[in-house]
């Protein structure tokens, strides 16, 4: 069956788009990606999201977004794309060896936590170096913790393994935050977190059997290098967009954003829209993910009008 219109990825850009798709009768097919409900379902509090003056939890609120999209008939599935062609209408997308087709597509994938790159990183990873302090942060009981990272991110997961941690560093490469006032104000306000400035990791030590046991840490400035001890390292350095399945086919910029012309969600090919992180740098908000989902359900449902039967 040839859809109207096939959604990829389920964050609040993704379900939103959904909602709108589903309402206006184009029976939008999500397809939700192998993290559903994405990056929101990983985090804690979500304290600024309109309409939840005492915040709520991030799963929970992927999960109302998704049972609103389902009850106008959405039809959400968790499997994850692995395939794409995009060269001729219909468009079709495969699931391992299932494929779909539909005449528009909304590009809802989002962005995925960065790493340093280093070997050390990659090894133990799950074994004392994660990047989400909520899946996390009950591993780390009385232990010494390390965020990397300047941002919100890092003030956020910092402030969060408090509540399991015995001490906290953060390690940011500057002399000066990136996060907003407020993030720094209440993560500089616990007594339980310190910051390491000017500082970057060179390496990360430990093994798969014992976990990680410390850091050889670079001071940016001078260029020295000093082991610090602690029991696990948390990465909270920023994002990039989970763009690779389209790179043939649609405009990016230079760090993989897709590009949508301006005030819209429309992209280089007729009839696919992106909406949420994928396309957005700059903002990177559930509320702006969600409120360009619903823009992309429009443009979607304009375009199917505009075309002949
Ligand atoms: P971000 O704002 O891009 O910050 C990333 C931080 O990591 C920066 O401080 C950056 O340092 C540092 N960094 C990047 N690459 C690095 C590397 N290779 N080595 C060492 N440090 C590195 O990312 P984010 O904190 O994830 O926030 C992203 C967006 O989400 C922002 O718009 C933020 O406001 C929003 N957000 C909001 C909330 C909230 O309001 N509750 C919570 C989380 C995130 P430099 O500063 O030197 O570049």
């Amino acid at each position: 069956m040839n859809r109207k219109v096939i959604i990829i990825g389920s964050g609040p850009a993704g379900l939103t788009a959904a909602l709108y798709a589903a309402r206006a009768n184009l029976n939008p097919l999500v397809l939700e990606g192998s993290q559903p409900g994405g990056q929101l379902t990983i985090t804690t509090d979500v304290e600024n999201y309109p309409g939840f003056p005492t915040g709520i939890m991030g799963p929970e609120l992927m999960d109302k977004f998704r049972k609103q999209a389902t009850r106008f008939g959405a039809e959400c599935h968790f499997k994850h794309v692995t395939k794409i062609d995009f060269s001729k209408r219909p468009y079709r997308v495969w699931v391992a060896d299932e494929s779909y087709t539909a005449e528009t597509i909304i590009i809802a994938t989002g962005a995925s936590a960065k790493m340093l790159g280093l070997e050390s990183e990659k090894e133990l990873m799950g074994y004392g170096v994660s990047a989400c302090a909520t899946c996390d942060g009950f591993f780390f009981r009385d232990k010494k913790v390390l965020v990397i990272g300047g941002g919100d991110s890092a003030m956020e997961e910092a402030t969060y393994l408090t509540k399991f941690a015995s001490e906290v560093v953060i390690v940011h490469r500057r002399d000066e935050f990136r996060a907003s006032k407020i993030m720094i104000n209440r993560t500089m306000d616990n007594p339980k977190i310190s910051v390491a400035w000017n500082s970057t990791i060179a390496e990360i030590l430990g093994t798969q059997e014992k976990g990680v046991n410390g850091v050889v840490m670079k001071d940016t400035q001078t260029g020295k290098t000093r082991k610090e001890a602690c029991d696990g390292v948390f990465m909270a350095i920023g994002h990039k967009p989970n763009t690779e399945l389209f790179r043939d086919f649609l405009k990016a910029d230079k760090t993989g954003y897709l590009i949508t012309k301006n005030g819209s969600t429309v992209t280089n090919l007729d009839g696919v829209f992106a909406c949420g992180d994928v396309q957005d740098h700059v903002y990177r908000q559930a509320v702006t993910a969600a409120g360009s989902g619903c823009m992309a359900a429009i443009d979607a449902e304009r375009f199917l009008e505009s075309q002949p039967n």
